[in-house]
């Protein structure tokens, strides 16, 4: 309970794949660890407005892995412009005809490349 007498719930992330990549893990690490910001400090609600949770935290996760890259610590390719697929994958659906509102709620969206692209990328565009 909090102090306000609020419920507080509590969350939890499962990191599933032993086989992946090390870039993969720290990947998918990184993104849940800034949901622990973009979600849960500021708490946006994730199913009416997921862009606002997935958006900030995909940007974020991109700046950490891209300087995680700069310096070694995980394997690929720096780039001074770490935005480029964001933009690319926002182009595609916009040239798809698929694209729908952000205000759209996160369990009424179409199809799953409109939500996924929505709020993902877009979200990281805005
Ligand atoms: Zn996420």
């Amino acid at each position: 309970m909090g102090g306000d007498g609020g419920m507080e719930y509590p969350m939890a992330t499962l990191i599933t794949g032993a086989d992946r990549s090390i870039s993969s893990l720290a990947g998918v690490a990184i993104h849940e660890l800034m949901h622990s910001w973009y979600q849960m400090m500021l708490a946006t609600n994730e199913s009416l407005y997921a862009w606002m949770d997935e958006g900030f935290t995909t940007l974020a996760s991109c700046e950490v892995m891209n300087e995680l890259r700069r310096t070694g610590d995980v394997p690929g390719a720096y780039t001074p412009m770490p935005y480029v697929d964001l933009y690319n994958g926002l182009r595609n659906l916009i040239k798809s005809g698929r694209e729908e509102a952000l205000s759209t709620h996160a369990d009424h969206f179409t199809t799953n490349y409109a939500y996924g692209v929505g709020s993902y990328t877009k979200g990281a565009v805005f």
